[in-house]
């Protein structure tokens, strides 16, 4: 049977359309013409201290750590809403924030911000969980979202109504200047200085100035456009390059299902492989923060682009397609489907990677293994496995090479493809941005450029706003501390 065929079948079955077929489109030839755009005169919008573009995880935290440092802030967002894929891309699963011995090392902003969501909207285990080894515990959990390798983890599934309320709260209360529907699409240049960006909106084209800027838009939009290199290299093998448009099925029972998967392993596998054969692309959902909405971050689309708009375009058509197909199979093959219905497909595309600007350092594989504590550490990772100590995380990786006066932090940060498996996950895009905010309003307040900020400085900010660092940057800040008191 072909895919599209059975498709057909397993819709028509339930009574559903299917609006496209779901394969990949014929390009059209794009002309090979140029057009001169006259230059014009435009409005300033304002001028701040700092400003922060997109607002997603690492944004959001960039902007509420500059304002607690009393810095004016700006923070341009395209869409209505903040928190990016972790609200906008439906990637409620927030992924490991303690390591391996249950301990919290992405706190800071990651702590307070769980500290206020309210408690109906997260699941995950206790903190007298966190680094269990208790086989019954880490199975229930390992269901759950919450156990890896054997070990219960911090890394909750939440609701993104609640995140993007809550998001939206910390920045107003902080006195941040929240500009929403507003797309960046130019930075302002001067002698190889960043100070300020161009944006669009319905009142058309405008700039802002700002001492300094902290690009958080998850492709380097900005970075790259002031023309600094960006590595584009990933493991084609991996989902890392993959893209897709997560969704929500509502209506189901994901305890029931959870009980078939674990007790009729064989019942699982036949329903999985029949799920292949049938839509080719096909995914397992997992638990989101209540057992009556089950969440799909897939199926997975390989060989696209995130930066063409075309690729973009088909990513959402083809994922569309995919969602009714996966509906329509799971409402007549699996135990607590039955009664599913779509109740979200994720306003954000699902983009895992793009470009990695070059910095003035980066993260990589060859310090896993050593356990490396960079001097200028501004953020420690768990570790991708057991076997590896925590990672930490350089400052200079949010300092892009060749233009000044521009941080970047989240996704895109300096690092290799294997690094980047982790470090552009929710909890590390809080962290580096976190870090990116405290050190722009350093070098606005001081100045100064980021490159030239004393690190002892950024890291000491951090302790204080409730960062963890590794404990010879703890004691060595402490003391810094001390000495300046
Ligand atoms: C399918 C999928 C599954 C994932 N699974 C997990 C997981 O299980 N756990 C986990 O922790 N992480 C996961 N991740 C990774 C994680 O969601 C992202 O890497 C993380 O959200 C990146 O945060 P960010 O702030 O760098 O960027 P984003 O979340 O992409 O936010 C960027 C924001 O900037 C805005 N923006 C972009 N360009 C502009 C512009 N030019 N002007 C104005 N605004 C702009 C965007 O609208 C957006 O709001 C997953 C990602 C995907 C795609």
């Amino acid at each position: 049977m072909k895919p599209a065929d059975s498709i057909n079948e397993v819709s028509n079955t339930m009574g559903l359309e299917i609006y496209s077929d779901g394969a990949p489109r014929q390009r059209r030839q794009r002309p090979s013409l140029k057009y001169a755009e006259a230059a014009r005169e435009i409005p300033v919008f304002s001028q701040t201290d700092v400003l922060v573009i997109g607002g997603g995880p690492s944004g959001t935290s960039a902007a509420v750590a500059a304002a607690k440092l009393g810095a004016d802030v700006t923070l341009v967002e395209r869409y209505n809403h903040l928190g990016g894929l972790s609200t906008g891309g439906l990637v409620i699963w927030i992924d490991r924030m303690t390591d391996w011995h249950g301990k919290q090392v992405i706190a800071g902003f990651a702590e307070e911000l769980f500290d206020r969501l309210p408690r109906e909207a997260i699941m995950g285990p206790g903190k007298g969980e966190w680094g269990s080894r208790d086989a019954a515990v880490a199975d229930y959990w390992s269901y759950r979202s919450a156990a890896f390798q054997g070990v219960v983890t911090w890394s909750p599934t939440i609701d993104p109504e609640a995140l993007k309320s809550l998001s939206m709260a910390m920045v107003l209360e902080r006195k941040v200047r929240l500009l929403l529907h507003a797309w960046a699409v130019q930075p302002i240049i001067k002698d190889g200085v960043m100070c300020g960006a161009i944006f669009e909106s319905k009142e058309g084209r405008q700039a802002i100035f700002a001492k300094v800027v902290v690009d958080t838009t998850g492709d380097a939009d900005l970075i790259a456009r002031a023309g600094v290199d960006a590595e584009t290299d990933i493991d084609t093998t991996d989902i890392h390059h993959c893209i897709n448009t997560a969704f929500m099925l509502a209506g189901v029972d994901m305890e029931r299902w959870t009980e078939f998967r674990r007790t009729d392993k064989q019942g699982f596998a036949d329903f999985m492989n029949r799920g292949r054969e049938t839509l080719q692309f096909f995914e397992k959902p997992f638990f989101s923060w209540r057992s009556d909405i089950a969440l799909f971050m897939g199926p997975r689309l390989s060989g696209y682009s995130a930066i063409d708009v075309e690729d973009l375009t088909e990513v959402e058509i083809r994922s569309r397609h995919l969602m009714n197909g996966h509906l329509a199979f799971y409402r007549a093959r699996a135990p607590g489907f039955e009664k599913a219905y779509l109740i979200l497909s994720a306003p954000q595309t699902g983009v895992r990677h793009s470009r990695r600007f070059v910095a003035h350092n980066k993260v990589t594989r060859g310090q896993w293994d050593e356990g490396k504590v960079w001097d200028d550490e501004i953020g420690v990772s768990a570790s991708p496995a057991p076997k590896w100590p925590n990672i930490s995380v350089p400052y200079a990786s949010l300092v892009p090479v060749g233009v000044e006066g521009v941080l970047g932090a989240g996704r895109h940060v300096a690092c290799d493809a294997s690094s980047h498996t982790f470090l552009r996950e929710v909890p590390q895009c809080w962290m580096t941005g976190q870090a990116a905010g405290v050190a722009a309003a350093l070098a606005a307040g001081s100045g100064q450029f980021p490159r030239d900020l004393d690190p002892r400085l950024i890291q000491r900010e951090l302790l204080k706003q409730g960062a963890y660092l590794s404990p010879s940057i703890q004691s060595r800040a402490g003391l810094v501390f001390a000495e300046a008191k």
